[in-house]
Parts: structure tokens; sequence; C-alpha cells
């Protein structure tokens, strides 16, 4: 059987899409496997790219500020991203290096085996459950349409796919930059955390 180890090994040799040519470090993501909550972001920053570990530069450190508002510690949480390599001058990834790399990120959910998994950010939501309006396909969960007519724009409902439940958010750089939607991130961390409660 695959352990995260190996897969982990095979990211940061991986040469599959072009950002493999800028990186210093490939960052696969860190944390408990299996692990009952896991965080899904955008992409690795600078700061990322320099150590090989996620969300460690300034929104890294918003991140664990939202998390602790909301009592859950960075030390149970799968992190990680939906590209796994620095984009040249921390630019969007592209729909094809997030294709590249979903394969990935698809392999951590099943090794992970979270009960509730944080999307921050859109280019997480794309990547996990195919929101890109170009697609109306989640490789994860197969055609939904329902799915998305809920999700919608700005619709940041939990959604519950084959027993995980997804909170689609904001990315910690927005709420950084807007109170509100700091204060929106936090709102759905609890409801993350009640879930476990459950
Ligand atoms: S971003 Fe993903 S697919 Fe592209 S080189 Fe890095 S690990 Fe490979």
């Amino acid at each position: 059987m695959k352990t995260i180890c190996v897969l982990h090994s095979k990211i940061r040799r991986c040469r599959k899409c072009r950002l493999c040519t800028g990186r210093k470090h490939a960052v696969p993501g860190e944390g408990p496997c299996p692990a009952q909550i896991m965080l899904i972001g955008q992409a690795p920053g600078r700061s990322e790219d320099k150590t090989g570990r996620p969300f460690i530069g300034r929104a890294g450190k918003f991140l664990d500020e939202m998390l602790t508002e909301a009592a859950i510690k960075r030390s149970e949480c799968f992190i990680t991203s939906a590209v796994k390599c620095f984009p040249p001058s921390n630019r969007a990834p592209k729909t094809d290096e997030i294709n590249s790399c979903k394969p990935y990120l698809y392999e951590q959910l099943k090794l992970v085996r979270p009960k509730g998994v944080v999307l921050l950010g859109n280019i997480a939501q794309k990547a996990v459950l195919g929101t890109d309006r170009t697609s109306q396909r989640s490789v994860v969960h197969g055609t939904n349409t329902s799915f998305h007519r809920k999700l919608g724009t700005g619709n940041r409902k939990p959604i519950t796919l084959s027993g995980i439940t997804y909170f689609p958010t904001f990315h910690p750089a927005a709420g950084m930059r807007f109170p509100k939607i700091a204060r929106n991130i936090v709102k759905d961390m609890h409801k993350l955390k009640m879930l476990l409660k459950r």
C-alpha cells in the first residue's frame, strides 16, 4: 500500500508540469495521516518554496490565527495545496498545472481520509470539486450538477460528498486584507469544528 511518505517523495521529484523548472522545493504538505481535518490552499509561496513546508509565510501565520480562534490545533490538520510547486512571481496556477497536480491531491485525500476539508480559495475549490465554469465534472466525485448549483459564486455552504464534508471558504491572503473575509473564514472553521463534534 502506498504511504503518504512514498507519495511525497514522488511529488518532490515530479517534473510533470512547467512549475518544476522554477521551484527550489516542491511542497507536498504536512500533518498527521490519517487526519480528521484537511486544509487545502492554492500553491506554495516564496517562504514555502524556500523551506518545502506549507503555509509558513504571512498567510500561513494568519491561517494559524484563524485556526486558533476556532480552537483547532494546526498539529491536528493535514495541510497542503492544489499545486505543489511555486508559480513564478506568485501568480495563480494555470488550469493545465492544476490538472497535472490533481492526481497527487486526490491520492492525499484517499490516504488522509479526512472528515472535513477546508478549501481555502477558488483554486482549491476548482481542483477538488471541479467548480471551474468550463467544466461540470469533478474528478473525485463524478458529475454532480446539483452540487455546482448549490455551490454558486460566493456560496460557502458546506457540501458533503462520499462521506467527506467540504467547506469552501476564502484564502487567508484575502482575509489579511479584508477583516470581513477573515471573520467569514473563522465562521467556516467553527462550522468544521461543530462537524467534528457530531
Ligand atoms: S506543480 Fe505538481 S505536477 Fe507540477 S511539477 Fe510540481 S508536483 Fe509536479
